[in-house]
């Protein structure tokens, strides 16, 4: 969110995208929910169905976007090679923090329900108790930051999105950020991290 606000570019969350069709309650919504609560994965062809469907929209081709929450698995990543034929990202970019911190900014993780904005009750609280200070929508505690539902979606992340790591660290995209601290000094170590690589690439013509 705060790197799509940084560069100017459309933030594409998947889990962002999940979370408005449960609140829909459409049947495709209904589905979802079962896997978001559980903290299972959505099977493969369902998200990337979902990302081709947002990426086919040609303002973004022109634009650049961020995709965030997608690749998690294998099959995902090779989906997304086809999908942005003859282009390719620019970077995939790894987060590092330790469990425990993860731990304990899930406990303290806020999200508003309209606009996908995220808060930290520790860090970087609403304004308001509860409400968005990007556009005034309800500010809650994700149904799926239970504890059976983040020991299932970090097992998940070993077992099928860490291999992504190598995956990408392959074809040279990789670049892997520390993502402990204040999330103002983590966006400013991306934003260079990114920029190197833009400029990198621009270099290579
Ligand atoms: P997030 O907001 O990225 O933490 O995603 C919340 C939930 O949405 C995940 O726990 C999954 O149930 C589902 N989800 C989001 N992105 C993906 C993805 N790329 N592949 C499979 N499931 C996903």
């Amino acid at each position: 969110m705060r790197l799509s606000r940084h560069y100017v570019i459309p933030h594409i969350a998947t889990g962002d995208m999940f979370r408005a069709a449960v609140r829909s309650g459409s049947a495709f919504g209904q589905q979802a929910k079962a896997y978001l609560d559980a903290g299972e994965l959505v099977p493969d062809e369902v998200v990337t169905g979902v990302v081709a469907e947002r990426l086919s929209h040609e303002e973004l081709a022109a634009r650049g976007f961020i995709l965030d929450g997608f690749p998690r698995t294998v099959p995902q990543a090779e989906a997304l090679v086809d999908l942005l034929e003859p282009e390719r990202i620019d970077v995939a970019l790894d987060l590092e923090v330790a469990t425990p911190q993860v731990l304990a900014r899930l406990a303290a993780r806020r999200v508003c329900t309209d606009c996908g904005e995220n808060y930290s009750l520790l860090e970087n609280p609403p304004r308001t108790a509860g409400i968005c200070d990007a556009c005034g929508g309800e500010v809650v505690q994700r149904d799926d930051d239970t504890e059976g539902a983040i020991r299932r979606r970090l097992e998940l992340y070993e077992r099928e999105t860490a291999p992504l790591l190598d995956w990408y660290s392959d074809r040279d995209l990789l670049a892997q950020v520390d993502g402990s601290g204040h999330p103002d000094e983590v966006t400013r170590r991306l934003v260079a991290t990114v920029d190197d690589r833009l400029a990198a690439r621009a270099a290579d013509g």
